[in-house]
């Protein structure tokens, strides 16, 4: 997500005063009555500045997206990685000040005028701490702001139009493998909470339309027992964007996997996951006695048979997911 470089309140009044010296500079130059010309600079130092940290203000307001118009997929990111909550506040801080700033520099201004020519830069003074005040109010909120910003940056960027697979499966059974052989570009690798090497997405076009491959190593690969709350969160975020879920099982064996224990993660990820789950048999190359991997076909709706390695089976997930798309519209 895009969120603008969040100043410090030192950089906020910096800028703010700095400008708010050019505009008295201008206006010291300029041709006006000796007697107006302190109250003349001093007013238009006060405004610059006050206007300078609206700006400043103002323009992260409108850079930054506003949570409750996102997919609620980011709505359930933000709120893992950062807390929606303290986000909204946080923008809210920068409204309040933004406003309370509009206020007191009429204020000012109209003191200033009302004010005699020797009481002038006290006026100003005053007003400079006001806003130097405001500015250190929210200084937390600002360093929150730079923190979510650097949370938040390498967010996974998702095409929701898309038909979306997220893969599932202990690790090594395959799911990398799966992804290279469904995408002819290579995935790419984004930020994810809960996930130390990010999650890959895959696109392709298959007869003009968008379909899309999420893997999630560290994720979707292990019990669903032994995760927090915040973790379940974070697998509950992925359930906005699937229509679908590849769980993987690896038929051989060679993962370190047994079928058995495999079939347990199937059944967990199926208990929290609402988006229907197609179960894929891969590594079918290794396995030459198929008694085994049979009886727990038997239990299953239908699996797919898949090598990755060998990129037999993959084109019947990709007809497998023309169904879904088909049932999405
Ligand atoms: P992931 O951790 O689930 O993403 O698993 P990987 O895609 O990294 O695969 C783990 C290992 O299994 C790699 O050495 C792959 O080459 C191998 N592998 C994956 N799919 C197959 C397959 O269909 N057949 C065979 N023989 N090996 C496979």
């Amino acid at each position: 997500m895009f969120i603008p470089t969040i100043p410090t309140p030192e950089e906020v009044l910096d800028k703010s005063f700095s400008r708010a010296k050019k505009a008295a500079n201008k206006v010291r130059g300029s041709k006006i009555p000796r007697h107006q010309k302190s109250k003349k600079t001093e007013e238009a130092r006060i405004k610059t500045a006050c206007q300078v940290t609206q700006e400043t203000f103002n323009t992260i307001l409108e850079k930054v997206p506003k949570v409750e118009d996102l997919n609620m997929f980011y709505q359930d990111y933000i709120d893992v990685v950062v807390g929606v909550d303290q986000f909204k506040k946080s923008l809210g801080a920068l409204k309040w000040a933004s406003e309370l700033i509009a206020k007191f520099e009429n204020q000012y201004v109209f003191k200033m005028r009302r004010s005699s020519s020797e009481n002038a830069s006290n006026v100003r003074k005053e007003a400079f701490g006001r806003l130097a005040s405001v500015v250190y109010r929210i200084e937390d909120e600002l360093n929150f702001l730079d923190f979510a910003k650097q949370k938040l940056r390498n967010m996974p960027t998702i095409d929701f139009d898309a038909t979306t697979a997220v893969i599932a499966g202990f690790p090594n059974v395959g799911k990398s493998t799966l992804l290279r052989q469904l995408t002819s570009a290579e995935p790419k690798v984004a930020d994810y909470p809960f996930t130390t090497t990010g999650i890959q997405i895959g696109h392709i076009e298959h007869k003009w339309m968008p379909y899309q491959f999420i893997d999630t190593p560290g994720l979707l690969d292990r019990p669903v027992d032994d995760m927090n709350e915040i973790e379940l969160n974070a697998m509950v975020a992925l359930e906005h964007l699937a229509d679908l879920v590849f769980f993987i099982f690896d038929a051989s064996e060679t993962s370190g996997f047994p079928l058995e224990s495999q079939m347990k993660l199937y059944h967990g990820i199926k208990s929290i996951f609402n988006t229907p789950i197609q179960c894929v048999f891969n590594k079918m190359d290794l396995v030459e006695d198929t008694t085994l991997v049979d009886k727990y076909i038997e239990q299953l709706d239908n699996p797919i048979k898949l090598s990755a390695v060998e990129g037999i089976g993959v084109s019947e997930l990709i007809t497998k997911m023309e169904e879904f798309k088909n049932e999405k519209k």
